[in-house]
């Protein structure tokens, strides 16, 4: 059956993450009928995933203004502006009573897993008609039933979580990470907490160079004050971690800046070793312990430790996506026109242009990627920014045109960008030049920033690249 896409459908979002449910609010406030479908049991499953973890934005910068409005038509009141949740907070505090409104909670869908979307009757290579067609996205619910839903518009806010990118520096996981799988811990292991027994009195090696990296290097170093023989290594692909260091007071994100510099210090004070220029290229597992082999700069890199923590970025999974139309940057696998304003080979400091529907497009248009999975493999995303995303698509849906286009958006800089580590990027002098990152790069109408500026940019753009923001 061919549907010519009718007003009264929904429009359907994949993932009941904090940009899902403000996709859902801000719909709901149009006046059009949104249908959340979230894989997980709960709303904010990803989140949940590594509640234990605190955020560095407070919570100023964690609600969305439409779910806001929702929750206080039920006497929500939100937390204190300044104060830094958890994942877990975020989900218990505001994600769960969110999806619990009598608004959304009929249109939210748990255990329902998105596996492919296409226009109604046209795959990718059938042009005519085509914007005429409705979208028809399969689901496999609970049980394992499949059921395919129609939708006027699909907004995918399925985030990255759970697609962490292999060990092997090309991309490819290293000869063996199949094998050597129950040695790796996950992008953010519980250290502290549940995880504490696999960690105690083990040697970590933890890989990346994202803030998942920086927050589990530092609960190995608290660890390894209370548990002896608890050792850590930090594998990174360039030659500095100054990036991730960031701009420490410069940083409008106090608790951000914090997190550098604490790793800095532990660094230098020599609690954890630092392996520079590290290609991973084989892992061979043991009875207790796993071979890590490759290089390290010139030398052979030959590791024996016990558990690997591979914090190494995430990717988007655009497999679902195959039939439909997408235009997306060949390096970053993010929307063409966004990549410019994120690509961590010219941006770290998490300065961006503010963007919204025009910019998130693709050529099947009312599809839309939104939320941490609209930046691809780029590691910088914020929730403000995802926010400020699913205003202006909701706006452009609901055929507000001006509202679509009047993206605004202010976000704390991180106080430090690659164009100030010049040839100290840990790249060994290919970093970018001064001119080449943050406002400057901006598209001249839109100069209002929507980064948290961290205080500095980054070091090497692969690193960048594997980082988890
Ligand atoms: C440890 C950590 C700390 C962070 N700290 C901050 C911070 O301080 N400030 C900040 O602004 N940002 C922070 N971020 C970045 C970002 O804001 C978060 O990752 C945020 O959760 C992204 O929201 P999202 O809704 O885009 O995706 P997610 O939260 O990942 O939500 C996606 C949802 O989609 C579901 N899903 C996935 N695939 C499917 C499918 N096929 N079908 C149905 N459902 C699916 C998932 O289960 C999940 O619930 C942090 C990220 C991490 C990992």
């Amino acid at each position: 059956m061919n549907e010519v896409v009718r007003a009264e459908l929904s429009v359907v979002v994949i993932g009941a993450g904090p940009v899902g449910l403000a996709a859902a609010a801000h719909l709901l406030e149009r006046g059009l009928e949104p249908l959340v479908l979230e894989q997980g049991a709960d709303a904010g499953a990803a989140v949940r995933a590594w509640g234990h973890v605190r955020l560095f934005s407070p919570w100023r910068y964690d609600v969305d203004g439409a779910a806001r409005r929702l929750l206080e038509t039920h006497g929500w009141t939100v937390p204190a502006a300044d104060d830094l949740p958890t994942g877990s907070d975020l989900v218990d505090r505001y994600l769960a009573p969110l999806a619990a409104t009598p608004e959304i909670a009929p249109r939210l869908r748990t255990g329902t897993r998105v596996v492919g979307v296409t226009r109604d009757g046209a795959d990718k290579t059938r042009s005519l008609g085509r914007e005429r067609r409705a979208y028809r996205v399969r689901t496999v619910g609970p049980d394992g039933q499949v059921e395919d839903l129609l939708a006027r518009a699909v907004v995918d806010a399925s985030g990255t979580w759970g697609r962490s990118n292999p060990l092997g520096t090309g991309g490819l996981p290293a000869v063996g990470e199949e094998d050597a799988a129950r040695f790796l811990a996950g992008p953010l292991p519980d250290v502290l907490g549940r995880g504490r027994t696999r960690f105690a009195g083990a040697h970590t090696l933890v890989v990346g160079m994202g803030h998942s990296a920086a927050n589990t290097l530092l609960s190995l170093v608290e660890l390894s004050e209370t548990a002896p023989g608890t050792r850590v290594s930090w594998a990174i692909r360039g030659g500095s971690a100054r990036r991730l260091f960031g701009g420490g007071t410069d940083d409008e994100l106090p608790a951000r800046g914090l997190l550098g510099t604490r790793l800095r210090d532990a660094v230098d004070a020599g609690r954890l070793t630092l392996v520079r220029w590290t290609s991973i290229e084989r892992l061979v597992p043991g009875e207790r312990t796993v071979r890590v082999l490759g290089t390290s700069r010139d030398d052979a890199l030959d590791l024996d430790v016990d558990v690997i923590v591979d914090a190494t970025g995430f990717r988007p999974d655009l497999d679902m996506l195959r039939e439909v139309r997408l235009d997306l940057d060949p390096a970053l696998e993010c929307p063409r026109a966004l990549a410019e304003l994120i690509d961590p080979n010219q941006h770290s400091c998490g300065t961006v242009p503010p963007h919204g529907e025009t910019l998130l497009a693709h050529p099947d248009a009312g599809f839309y990627l939104v939320g941490m999975k609209s930046y691809g493999r780029a590691p910088t995303f914020l929730l403000a920014t995802g926010y400020e995303q699913v205003r202006s698509i909701a706006a452009a849906l609901a055929g507000d045109r001006v509202a679509a286009d009047l993206v605004q958006l202010d976000l704390p800089a991180t106080g430090v960008c690659s164009t100030d580590l010049g040839a100290d990027n840990g790249a060994g002098g290919d970093g970018v030049e001064g001119a080449a990152c943050c406002g400057s790069a901006a598209p001249e109408p839109e100069l209002v920033t929507i980064g948290f500026a961290t205080g500095v940019a980054h070091g090497r753009a692969g690193d960048a690249a594997r980082g988890d923001g």
